[in-house]
C-alpha cells in the first residue's frame, strides 16, 4: 500500500490532549467527515465535548493507550508536551503524525534552539546554563534565562541584565537546567505556521504579527504589512524546519523581526497555533483542516487569504463579554467551552473579519511582551 494512500472520510482520528485545539481540530475533522477520539487525563476535557469518544487515561498508562489506538485510523497531539513515551506506545499500534522527532525538540528549549541552527535557521545568540561555572561564563547579556523544559506563555523565565541577576534568577528557578539567550531588541513578533502532508508538499499560511502581553498571546493580525523580503525568509524558516523534522501535519515557527530587519526564531510547536486562529475565519482554509488534511494523507488545502482579521485572545474574565461580541457584525466569536474563568487561562477568542483584504497593518500593532 503506497504510504501516501489517503485515509477515507469515516476514518477515526485519536487526539492525544483534550484542550481548544483538539476541540478545534475534531469540529474541523467532523466537517469533512472523520470522527474523532480524544485521550487526556481530565475527566471533562474541552475537545470531549465535541469529540465521538473520551478515553481517560494518564498518558504514562501503557495499556489505555494501546486501548486508544486500537479504536482509531490515525493519531495526532494537540499539545507538545505529550512524553515521548506515549507517542511511541501509540506509534506500536497506528501512524502518529507528526511522530515522536518533533516533540524530542520542541520539549527543550536548548535542543531545539540547536536544531534550528543546524538547519541553518537564525536564533538568538544563546547559551547552556547548568552550572555557576556557566554563569561565570555568560555573555548573552542582557538576556533571558528560561528553562529548557516546561515552560510556556512566559513562565520559567527570567530577564536579567548581568550576571549577579542571572545568579538569582537561576537559584529562583530550581537550579534546573536552562538556557540563557541574549535579548533581542525586536520590532514585532511574527508566525509561520506550515503544513506538510504525507507525500512532502509543503504549504505555509501567510504570516501574522502577534501581539504579547504578559508572556501570553493576546492578538495576531493579517496581513502583517511587513516588507516582502521579510515574509519570505520567515516563510523559508518555517518550510525548511518542517522539512526538517519529517514531519507530517502542522508545524508553528514563533520568530523575531529584528530593527534592521534580520529574522530570528524563538520557539516551534508542532501543532496548531493560537496564532493560526485567524485563519478558521478569513482564509480559505483553516490550520485546523489543513491539519486534518496532512495527517489524512489528503490534498493541502488553498492558504488563500480571504479578509483582513484581527484574533484577540479571550484570557480569564474577558469572555464575559460574549454577549457583545457577538452583537458586532465583523466579530466572530469562539468560546472553548470551559467551565471556570481563571486569571490568565485562554477561554475562548474573537476574530474580527473586515470585508476584503484591507491595506496591511503596521507592525506598531504588535503588543510587547513585559515579561
Ligand atoms: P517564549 O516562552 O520563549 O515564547 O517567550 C515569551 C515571550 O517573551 C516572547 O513572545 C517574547 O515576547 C519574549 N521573549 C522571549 N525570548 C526573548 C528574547 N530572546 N528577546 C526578547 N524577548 C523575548
Amino acid at each position: 500500500m503506497p504510504a501516501f494512500r489517503p485515509l477515507p472520510p469515516g476514518s477515526t482520528i485519536g487526539i492525544l490532549g483534550g484542550g481548544q485545539l483538539g476541540r478545534m481540530t475534531a469540529l474541523a475533522a467532523a466537517r469533512l467527515g472523520y470522527p474523532c477520539i480524544v485521550y487526556a487525563p481530565d475527566d471533562h476535557p474541552v475537545a470531549a465535548q465535541v469529540c465521538a469518544g473520551h478515553i481517560r487515561g494518564a498518558y504514562e498508562d501503557a495499556e489505555a493507550l494501546a486501548r486508544f489506538a486500537a479504536q482509531v485510523d490515525v493519531v495526532t497531539y494537540e499539545f507538545e508536551n505529550v512524553p515521548e513515551a506515549a507517542v511511541l506506545e501509540c506509534e506500536k499500534l497506528k501512524p502518529v503524525r507528526p511522530g515522536v522527532k518533533p516533540i524530542h525538540f520542541a520539549q527543550h528549549r536548548l535542543r531545539e534552539k540547536d536544531f534550528l541552527r543546524t538547519l541553518g535557521i537564525g536564533t538568538a545568540d544563546y547559551q547552556p546554563i547548568r552550572s555557576e561555572a556557566d554563569i561565570a561564563a555568560a555573555t548573552a547579556l542582557p538576556g533571558i534565562l528560561k528553562t529548557c523544559t516546561e515552560g510556556y506563555d512566559g513562565k520559567g523565565q527570567a530577564r536579567v541584565a548581568d550576571r549577579t541577576e542571572l545568579s538569582a534568577a537561576w537559584a529562583r528557578l530550581g537550579r534546573r537546567e536552562c538556557i540563557l539567550e541574549a535579548m533581542v531588541d525586536f520590532e514585532c513578533e511574527v508566525s509561520a505556521i506550515v503544513a506538510r502532508g504525507l507525500d512532502g508538499a509543503t504549504r505555509c499560511f501567510p504570516i501574522g504579527i502577534n501581539g504579547h502581553r504578559d508572556g501570553i498571546l493576546r492578538t495576531t493580525t493579517v496581513p502583517s504589512g511587513l516588507p516582502a523580503t521579510t515574509l519570505a525568509t520567515a516563510e523559508r524558516f518555517g518550510v525548511e524546519l518542517a522539512q526538517g523534522l519529517d514531519l507530517v501535519g502542522l508545524v508553528a515557527l514563533e520568530m523575531f523581526v529584528t530593527r534592521d530587519g534580520r529574522v530570528l526564531a524563538n520557539e516551534m510547536a508542532p501543532r496548531p497555533h493560537n496564532s493560526g486562529h485567524w485563519t478558521m475565519d478569513a482564509c480559505a482554509t483553516s490550520q485546523f483542516e489543513q491539519l486534518v488534511r496532512a495527517i489524512c494523507g489528503l490534498p493541502l488545502g488553498s492558504v488563500e487569504v480571504l479578509a483582513s482579521s484581527r484574533m484577540e485572545n479571550l484570557i480569564g474574565d474577558e469572555a464575559d463579554d460574549w454577549l457583545r461580541y457577538l452583537a458586532e457584525p465583523t466579530a466572530r466569536l469562539h468560546l472553548y467551552g470551559k467551565a471556570e474563568a481563571r486569571p490568565g487561562r485562554k477561554m475562548g477568542h474573537v476574530t474580527y473579519v473586515l470585508p476584503g483584504v484591507l491595506p496591511a497593518a503596521r507592525p506598531a500593532a504588535s503588543g510587547r511582551s513585559t515579561t
